[in-house]
C-alpha cells in the first residue's frame, strides 16, 4: 500500500483548488446556503473543466482515474464546500459508477457520456417514511405491465431529487422470504408524470436539501432497469459502500477547512494579552483535531486503495464512515467553540459546518448502524 501521493494526483488536488478558489469563494457557498440556491456556477465550472470524468473510462469522455483520485477530487471539493461535494458525489456514484458496474451498453452509452459533461444529474431513492436504518424493508413497488414497470410508493430524504434528471430508485418487484430478496433498481427520469416532489427543510445541507417523493403509477420503461431484476439489493450495497468513501471524502475536506478557519483565528484572536491559541485549553482542541483530521485522510486512501485492488470489504467501508463522520461532527463542535460568540452568528461561515456535519452521522447509514456492521463482522 502506498500512501504517497504521485506528482499526478498532486496536481489533480492543485488543479481543482484552484479552480475552487475562483468559482466557489467562502462568499459564494455562505450565499448558496442562505438563499437555498444550487452551485450550479462551480458545478459548471467543474464539468466544464472536465472533473466530472475523473472515474469515467476514457471511451466516454472521462479520464480513467480510480478511487484514490475520486477522493482528491471530492475532498478538494469538500474543502471548498461541502454540499457542491455532495452534488459531485451523487454524479459519480450513481451516474457513472453504478450505471458503469451494472447498466446495460445501452444505458451506459446513453448516460454516462453526458454525466461526464455535466448534462445528467443523479440523485438516489432508498430510503422510506418506514425503512431508514432498516433500508431494505422498503416497499416502494414496481409492477410490470407489458413492457413498463408502474411504480407506486413514497420515499423520503431523495437529496437533490428537485435538481436531478435521473433517481436511481430502489423498489420491491416481489416479495420473497428474506427482505432483501425481490429489490430492483431503476433509473427514472424525475420529470416522469405520476412523480411529485417537495422539498424538506433541514438543519443543514440547505443549498440542495432533500426532499420528499411520491410515486404514483409513473410508467417506467422496462429496459430501464440498472441490473438483473430481483437482485437489486446487491448493488444497492455496492452503491451504498462506494458512497460511504465519497461522503467521507467531501466531509473530511469540509473539516479540514472548519479547522482551517479556527486555526487562524486562534492565532490572531486575542484575550487576556495573548492569542487564544496559547491556552492550551484551546491549542489541546487543535491537537485533538489535527490528529483526527490526519487519521480520516490515512483511512480515506487506504479505503481507496482496497477498493482499486477489490479488497474492500462492507467492515472496512462501515469503519471508515463511522471515523470520518464522528470525527467532522467532533471537528465542526469544537471549532465552533473556539470562535466563542462569532461561532454562532449566521454571518460567520462555522454555524454552516457545524449545522452540515450534523448530518454526516445520521445520513448514508447512522454511527449506530456502522458500529453493527462491524460488531456483526466480528461475529457479534
Ligand atoms: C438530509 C438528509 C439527506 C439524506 N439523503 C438521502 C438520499 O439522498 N437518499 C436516501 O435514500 N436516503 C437519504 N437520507 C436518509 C438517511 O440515510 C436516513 O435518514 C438514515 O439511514 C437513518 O434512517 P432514519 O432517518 O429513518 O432513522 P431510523 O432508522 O428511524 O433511526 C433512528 C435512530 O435509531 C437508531 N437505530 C435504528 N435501528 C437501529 C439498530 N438496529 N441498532 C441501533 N440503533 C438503531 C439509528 O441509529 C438512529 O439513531 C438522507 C437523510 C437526511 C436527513
Amino acid at each position: 500500500m502506498n500512501f504517497e501521493l504521485t506528482p499526478d494526483q498532486l496536481a489533480i488536488r492543485n488543479h481543482v483548488s484552484d479552480l475552487l478558489k475562483e468559482v466557489c469563494p467562502p462568499e459564494y457557498a455562505a450565499k448558496c446556503d442562505e438563499e437555498q440556491t444550487p452551485p450550479r456556477a462551480a458545478f459548471d465550472a467543474l464539468a466544464k473543466n472536465g472533473w466530472l470524468g475523473i472515474i469515467g473510462p476514457e471511451e466516454y469522455g472521462g479520464s480513467g482515474g480510480g478511487a484514490t483520485e475520486l477522493a482528491i477530487l471530492l475532498g478538494e471539493v469538500g474543502y471548498h464546500f461541502e454540499e457542491l461535494g455532495m452534488w459531485v458525489f451523487r454524479n459519480l456514484s450513481y451516474g457513472c459508477f453504478a450505471v458503469l458496474e451494472h447498466g446495460t451498453k445501452e444505458q451506459i452509452e446513453s448516460i454516462v457520456p453526458r454525466v461526464i459533461r455535466g448534462e445528467l444529474s443523479f440523485c438516489f431513492g432508498l430510503t422510506e417514511p418506514d425503512s431508514g436504518s432498516d433500508a431494505s424493508a422498503l416497499r416502494t413497488k414496481a409492477t410490470l405491465e407489458g413492457d413498463h414497470y408502474i411504480i407506486n410508493g413514497r420515499k423520503v430524504y431523495t437529496s437533490g431529487m428537485d435538481i436531478s434528471d435521473y433517481c436511481l430508485l430502489v423498489t420491491r418487484t416481489s416479495t420473497l422470504e428474506k427482505k432483501q430478496q425481490g429489490i430492483t433498481n431503476f433509473l427514472v427520469d424525475t420529470k416522469l408524470n405520476g412523480i411529485e416532489v417537495k422539498k424538506l427543510q433541514t438543519l443543514g445541507q440547505r443549498a440542495i436539501g432533500t426532499t420528499e417523493v411520491l410515486y404514483s403509477d409513473a410508467r417506467v420503461p422496462a429496459n430501464m432497469v440498472l441490473g438483473q431484476v430481483g437482485e437489486g439489493w446487491k448493488g444497492a450495497d455496492a452503491y451504498l459502500c462506494y458512497e460511504r468513501l465519497c461522503l467521507s471524502a467531501a466531509r473530511t475536506g469540509a473539516a479540514r477547512a472548519a479547522f482551517d478557519f479556527a486555526l487562524e483565528h486562534a492565532k490572531t484572536r486575542q484575550q487576556f494579552g495573548r492569542p487564544i491559541g496559547k491556552f492550551q485549553a484551546i491549542s489541546h482542541k487543535f491537537a485533538d483535531m489535527k490528529t483526527m483530521l490526519d487519521v480520516s485522510e490515512t483511512m480515506i486512501y487506504r479505503y481507496a486503495w482496497l477498493m482499486e485492488n477489490k479488497r474492500a470489504t462492507r467492515q472496512d467501508a462501515a469503519i471508515l464512515k463511522l471515523y470520518t463522520s464522528e470525527s467532522y461532527k467532533a471537528i465542526s463542535d469544537m471549532c465552533l467553540q473556539v470562535l466563542g460568540g462569532y461561532g454562532y452568528c449566521m454571518e460567520y461561515p462555522m454555524q454552516r459546518f457545524f449545522r452540515d456535519s450534523r448530518l454526516a452521522t445520521i445520513g448514508a447509514g447512522t454511527s449506530e448502524i456502522q458500529r453493527n456492521i462491524i460488531a456483526s463482522s466480528l461475529g457479534l
